[in-house]
């Protein structure tokens, strides 16, 4: 199986596994075991989050936001990402130690120490451990957002001017605003290749290489059109199978988060039956399609298609 960078899906999934046993929970103690990921904490990191309480954790694109309020009532949010090989491990109260895995043990492969990089423990006794062997992953405090409501994903919003990371993010795929419409206005006189169109997250946030492929495919649609190009048709079939792929790899990754984190320490991949990512040399899986799967290069990144089914 190739290596690849988190996607969409798999962050999802790590954000429905922690949420349930972090938000509500107030973080007592906080260690960092160096003083940088891929790039440095913010220095008021560990102060900040010492005494705050998590109050939701969502994902917006491939970020993990915990929505928080500092021990003297103010606002923040505390930004997480995976990198390549970034994952979280929690160890519920009832348990005297952090086990390695990624959440609620679900994951029993082991992780060297050196690669624990931040240690937290909560009111209730559990704990949180971020590893990232590779330290492509990184965090990020987000303070003085405005704060509106109790809606915390207008907040988010809110919280795009004042981040590096979210402003400028296009609209989440599985969401209301990334329908046909908004996709042909973005694409309209886009001389890029769909495939590179749709790997700006200023155009949809979240999207990776492989989702992509396999949505490319399922909308029968070439990587190489051109965006300008898409056309209404095509762009009908293509936002929903960017949805499906999505949805699909979400539903699996319950399932599978078992594969999630591999021994070596790196993130793996759902064992998901990709029908073009990683398959260049193999037949077509479309009915009535014996075509060979392809592999091109664009941007430095593979593109996997079948040069009959998609045009
Ligand atoms: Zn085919």
């Amino acid at each position: 199986m190739m290596r690849a960078m988190p996607e969409l899906p798999e962050v999802e999934t790590v954000c429905r596994g922690l949420a349930p046993h972090i938000e509500g929970r107030r973080i007592d103690q906080v260690t960092l075991n160096r003083a940088d990921l891929r790039f440095p904490f913010p220095d008021n990191f560990a102060a900040l989050l010492t005494g705050a309480r998590i109050e939701r954790f969502q994902r917006r694109a491939k970020y993990l936001l915990a929505h928080m309020h500092s021990s003297d009532g103010k606002p923040f949010i505390w930004l997480s990402h995976l990198g390549m090989t970034g994952r979280f491990m929690l160890s519920l109260p009832q348990h005297k130690q952090v086990e390695p895995g990624a959440y609620a043990h679900e994951i029993a492969a082991p992780v060297a120490a050196k690669h624990i990089h931040v240690e937290m423990r909560f009111d209730d006794g559990g704990r949180l451990s971020f590893a990232d062997p590779r330290r492509f992953g990184f965090m990020d405090l987000v303070v003085d957002a405005p704060k509106t409501s109790q809606d915390t994903s207008q907040d988010t919003i809110n919280a795009a001017d004042r981040s590096p990371y979210l402003a400028h993010l296009g609209p989440e795929p599985l969401g209301n605003d990334f329908n046909e419409t908004m996709l042909l206005a973005a694409a309209k006189g886009k001389k890029t290749p769909v495939k590179n169109f749709l790997l700006d997250q200023r155009v949809v946030a979240g999207l990776g290489n492989i989702y992509v492929c396999e949505a490319l495919f399922m909308a029968g649609i070439s990587p190489r059109r051109k965006a300008a190009n898409l056309g209404a048709k095509r762009t009908a079939r293509l936002v929903p199978a960017i949805r499906e792929v999505l949805a699909r790899a979400i539903e699996a990754g319950g399932s599978t988060l078992r594969d999630f984190a591999r021994e070596d320490g790196s993130a793996g991949y759902f064992q998901h039956d990709f029908k073009v990512y990683g398959r260049d040399g193999e037949t077509c899986s479309a009915p009535h399609c014996s075509a060979t799967l392809k592999r091109l290069v664009q941007s430095g990144r593979s593109s996997f298609y079948c040069p009959r089914c998609q045009t």
